[in-house]
């Protein structure tokens, strides 16, 4: 890669699904362009391609004219396969170190069972994907896009010709945490939604918008950028029109918090950085990252009902979660601030609700263990709270 980091984005149908939506996955700077080398394209019949073009003609006039944004180069269009798009962005995209220290915060913080295998997980979804784009290229899996279902596919053409747009007028920053990426991806994909959800009720059709109840929990952490990304964008936009809209791009939200709560965003509350705890003596740090708000949602989430999930993230101020490693163990610290006393209350009034529920084992002094694994809570003052979580055989 030359420099910038190249920007793709991968529009998905998710079959399984009630409605056959469609969603992008957002990836920054992953992709190297050399995996770009198309063959799946070559045994594409002409007429596919002729269909798909002479849509894109007409799909980018509406663009530029809505979003006020003339392309500055013209896009071309390649056509890969489902097995291609596995092959390469699902499996050639998997760091398994970081799979697996994903997977062991995942299970830690109980959002998915012990036997779950995450790996296989995201080889899985990358099967979804219908349409991405990189620079001035999209790209479209055959299986999945019809050129005939001009509604439909125009649809994804225009979500996938903003995402052009943004590559060729914005400058996207790079995220440093999940939280971070979670807003920055709602910003991209929001504002390539609303426009294709615009175009769609311009020619006829409804957009089917992702719902977080009846989503799971993990994929409701995947999808997070296509349930809440459109409405963030919309509310900025019928205050602030697209300047507001492009504005963002120059101070991107940087938190799910402030996706969730728009409002807060113009406001500009921002969240706030936390010292990490300090480290177990020779346990090696694997992972630091910071969850927010809408983590810790699906996290009780997974176990208690929705409105409880709410109001228990609510009031987030900052977290750091950090992942370390000593005799092939892993001891997670999470270190969480809340706006008031009475908000980590509620937090950890739900917090021990799920381990009671598990049947965990409360030893007193914030002591509780669960399974093969024990669960420190200690308060740090009366808004900031530490959970150390460890193997029981950690000592
Ligand atoms: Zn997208």
């Amino acid at each position: 890669m030359k420099g910038k980091a190249l920007l793709i984005i991968i529009l998905v149908s998710l079959a399984s699904f009630a409605t056959a939506y469609t969603i992008t996955i957002l990836r920054i700077g992953h992709l190297k362009t050399t995996t770009i080398t198309i063959t799946a394209g070559e045994t594409v019949q002409d007429h596919y391609l002729e269909s798909a073009k002479k849509l894109l003609n007409e799909v980018v006039d509406w663009v530029e004219g809505f979003r006020g944004l003339k392309l500055r180069k013209e896009v071309e269009i390649r056509v890969l396969t489902k097995e291609w798009v596995i092959e390469h962005w699902g499996k050639g995209f998997i760091n398994l170190t970081e799979v697996r220290l994903e997977e062991v915060l995942l299970k830690y913080l109980l959002i998915i069972p012990e036997d779950f295998n995450l790996t296989e997980y995201k080889i899985g979804v990358s099967g979804y994907t219908i349409a991405a784009s990189a620079d001035h290229t999209i790209y479209l899996v055959r299986e999945f896009f019809d050129p005939r279902d001009e509604l439909r596919a125009g649809a994804i053409l225009a979500h996938e010709l903003t995402h052009i747009l943004q590559g060729e007028y914005f400058q996207i920053p790079g995220p440093a945490t999940m939280d971070e990426r979670n807003a920055l991806n709602a910003l991209i994909e929001g504002d390539a939604n609303l426009v294709s959800s615009t175009y769609l009720a311009e020619h006829g059709g409804e957009s089917k918008p992702l719902v977080e109840s009846r989503l799971n929990t993990l994929d409701a952490l995947w999808l997070f950028p296509y349930i809440y990304g459109e409405s963030f964008v919309r509310y900025v936009y019928e205050h602030r029109g697209w300047d507001g809209v492009n504005a963002l791009y120059r101070d991107p939200p940087r938190s799910t918090s402030q996706i969730l709560h728009p409002e807060k965003y113009l406001d500009g509350w921002k969240p706030i950085s936390l010292d990490p705890p300090k480290t177990p003596s020779s346990c090696s740090l694997r992972l630091r990252d910071t969850l927010g708000e809408f983590f810790i949602r699906q996290m009780i989430r997974a176990h208690l009902d929705p409105s409880t999930a709410n109001r228990s993230a609510e009031g987030w101020l900052g977290d750091i979660v950090q992942i370390c490693e000593k005799d092939d163990i892993y001891i997670l610290q999470w270190k969480i601030a809340w706006e008031s006393e009475e908000d980590m209350r509620e937090f950890l009034q739900a917090f021990r609700r799920i381990l009671r529920d598990l049947d965990a084992e409360e030893l007193g002094g914030g002591l509780w263990i669960l399974g093969d694994r024990r669960i420190r809570i200690e308060e740090l003052s009366e808004n900031i709270l530490l959970l150390t979580i460890s193997p029981v055989s950690a000592g």
